[in-house]
């Protein structure tokens, strides 16, 4: 049976399907002071858009409590992110990390990470992430330049002006990403800056005035010269590296000609699923780990064929 859209995302990384965002208390000021304060609230420092990630075999965020929050960062910039089994968790933006902060582990870039760290807390930490990311970037009011306040536990950014009081709030910006196929082959490229050997989906961002289905065909094109019959959607993943939501999809080419139009891509050809086992096997063909989206597209059409389950064939690290 077809799995449905929610089953599907809610198995993609960095989804965060477990955690109550809370989003009717942002605008309860005194439901919010409370929480900041009370003994189940738990920050995640985020500096210079690094996560702090404690040492050990199996890191895991550093969470502060109200009292270390205080010392280490500004409680009024604070942002709610929901709650889970019972603790109030916020991402607390740190402008100058103390070396006893520091001490608690360490600031990683997340997108490097994220694979080593339990689903649940990887979802609280791009969360994290993405949020104080949109805030440093919108200090400013877009519209008229005056300095803008944290508002509604860090839902909203209110411009200072006193005339206009412009509301500004967090952002994503769509991308597609998709897996080509024709008969019995899949297309896979790399870029040249890629790892040897990596291959991957194809993907871009959604321009103004484009339907999703628009920038799969447009993507297509100018990436491999490909013409598009049919798209399908698969699922979604948020990848907040900085701000993109990732809509996956899986479209079937008309044509199998590759041209590499607008040279995005170094490489890209056709596999066919024989290909992509002996490939792997032989270590001459690395795909995205599972942490990705664009590892699920591969194995969703992979898993169709009779060569297996594509999880079996991964190599450890990147199951
Ligand atoms: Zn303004």
């Amino acid at each position: 049976m077809t799995m449905d859209h929610y089953k599907r995302s809610a198995l993609n990384f960095f989804t965060a399907s477990t955690l109550d965002r809370m989003a009717l208390k942002r605008r309860d000021p005194q439901w919010l002071a409370t929480s900041l304060e009370a003994q189940h609230s738990r920050f995640l420092p985020i500096y210079q858009r690094k996560n702090l990630l404690s040492d050990g075999e199996i890191p895991h965020p550093v969470y502060l409590d109200y009292r270390e929050a205080k010392t280490f960062g500004d409680i009024s910039e604070s942002i709610l992110l929901g709650t889970l089994e019972g603790l109030t968790y916020f991402a607390l933006p740190i402008k100058t990390a103390s070396d006893s902060l520091s001490s608690k582990g360490k600031w990683e870039e997340l997108r490097w990470q994220a694979s080593v760290l339990p689903h649940d807390e990887a979802s609280l930490a791009i969360y994290a992430k993405a949020l104080s990311h949109w805030h440093e970037r919108n200090q400013y009011c877009g519209d008229c330049g005056y300095l803008t306040l944290n508002k509604e536990a860090g839902h909203m950014r209110e411009c200072t002006n006193p005339e206009s009081k412009h509301m500004h709030f967090p952002r994503t910006d769509p991308a597609v990403i998709v897996l080509i196929y024709k008969g019995d082959y899949c297309l896979l490229g790399r870029q040249a800056i890629w790892p040897q050997f990596q291959y991957s989906t194809i993907a871009g961002f959604v321009e103004p005035g484009e339907s999703l289905e628009d920038a799969v065909l447009r993507e297509a094109l100018e990436e491999t010269g490909l013409e598009i019959k049919t798209v399908h959607y698969h699922s979604s993943q948020p990848w907040s590296f900085p701000s993109s939501l990732m809509l996956g999809y899986l479209a079937e080419a008309n044509t199998d000609a590759i041209n590499l139009e607008d040279q995005e891509l170094e490489d890209a050809k056709w596999f066919s699923r024989q290909d992509i086992k002996e490939g792997l096997r032989a270590g001459t063909l690395k795909l995205p780990s599972h942490v990705a989206i664009s590892y699920r597209l591969i194995e969703a059409w992979f898993d169709e064929g009779e060569e297996g389950k594509l999880l079996e064939l991964m190599p450890a690290k990147d199951k």
